[in-house]
């Protein structure tokens, strides 16, 4: 297996030390790792980063082959924690040492103190420079996107009245594998009738049934990229709340996704959809955030929520998802996944949304 080893960007970030006043950092968040070295099982490697970019990736034994393969950065197989413990006291006596606050165990920060050097924690440095896509990653999260059109369209057949909402999320599932994705992005989310008024339903064992209009929020995973996308999916003849329901999300979908460019942040996409929900009388009903970045992660930078002071560039890849809620009656959500352009944006998403 392997995906190469590809150096995916700039990975350079003096100034950034400099502002934390650390000499290296040890990254041990996967999707950091990975993002760093382009090693594909980043849960079991750690980075030591040095400012310049460059830096080591530290792994076991088991992972000798791999590493040597997809590495861009220089690989240091340790044999057990006390080798790990002397060839990182080796490197960094005396010096200060940045550790990532929102990932490191407590455990393993006690036996980093342990050793002759100045720990300190920092938060969201690497996550910073990941919310802009270079080109690369731009285009593995834009086959991502294309495999999950793909599959959601080709399995939509199978999505009739009596079948169980496992039993659709597993036919998309399948068309993806069988489409080439390396696997799902997230717990795919079917959620039909009154379960479709919960955001995250995942897929159960209910029949979908006559007049539901059924939630689905899936993505594809491909080469450590993600996807996401959400349609709403009616099966016959809805009734005329939920219809005008499905109307009033997918007009304000349409009008926050216009309104993505470069220098708008979070804050204000999120009020303009918060806003035009409100008009409809709909703003209690949009119980979450409008967005989200997407990438080695599925919920990174920016975010696109209530105040957020997040700044749209282009090169980052963001949702745009509205969303309402009525317990015991149900609810529409729909997603579409854009990639932010120097000119305003591109829609990643197509499969086809119901019209109604
Ligand atoms: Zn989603
Ligand atoms: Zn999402």
């Amino acid at each position: 297996m392997g995906f190469g080893g590809y150096a995916l960007g700039v990975k350079e970030f003096p100034e950034q030390f400099e502002a934390v006043s650390i000499d290296a950092l040890w990254v041990s968040t996967p999707e950091n790792v990975r993002y760093l070295s382009g090693f594909s099982s980043p849960e079991d490697g750690r980075v030591l980063l040095w400012p310049d970019g460059s830096g080591l990736l530290f792994t076991d034994g088991r992972y000798t082959v791999q590493a040597a393969e997809e590495s861009s950065l220089e690989v240091v197989i340790f044999s057990s924690q006390a080798d790990l413990d002397q060839q990182l006291s080796r490197r960094l006596s005396g010096k200060r040492l940045g550790v990532e606050a929102d990932h490191l165990t407590l455990q393993a920060a006690r036996r980093l103190e342990g050793l002759s050097l100045q720990l300190k924690e920092v938060s969201g440095l690497i996550e910073e420079r990941r919310r802009v896509k270079t080109p690369a990653e731009v285009e593995r999260i834009r086959k991502a996107a294309e495999l999950a059109d793909r599959a959601l369209e080709s399995a939509l057949p199978t999505l009739q009245v009596g079948t169980r909402e496992l039993d659709f999320a597993f036919a998309v599932e399948a068309a993806l594998r069988r489409l080439g994705a390396n696997g799902v992005a997230f717990d795919f989310i079917v959620a039909s009738g009154p379960r479709s008024a919960m955001p995250h339903g995942r897929a159960s064992e209910r029949q979908v049934e006559e007049g539901d209009l059924v939630t689905v929020d899936m993505g594809a995973l491909y080469q450590g990229y993600h996807s996401d996308m959400t349609r709403a999916y009616p099966l016959g003849q809805l009734g005329s709340r939920l219809r005008s329901l499905y109307q009033e999300v997918l007009r304000v979908e349409q009008l926050a996704v216009e309104a993505v460019r470069p220098g708008v942040t979070g804050g204000e996409l999120d009020q303009l959809a918060r806003e035009a929900l409100g008009r409809a009388g709909l703003a209690e009903a949009f119980a979450h955030s409008l967005g989200h970045g997407v990438g080695l992660a599925i919920h990174e930078g920016p975010r696109l929520a209530k105040g957020s002071q997040d700044r749209l560039e282009p090169g980052m890849v963001v949702t745009i998802e509205p969303g309402v809620y009525f317990p015991g009656f149900g609810g529409v959500r729909i997603e579409d996944l854009l990639l932010v352009t120097e000119s305003g944006h591109s829609v990643l998403s197509h499969a086809a949304k119901a019209e109604l």
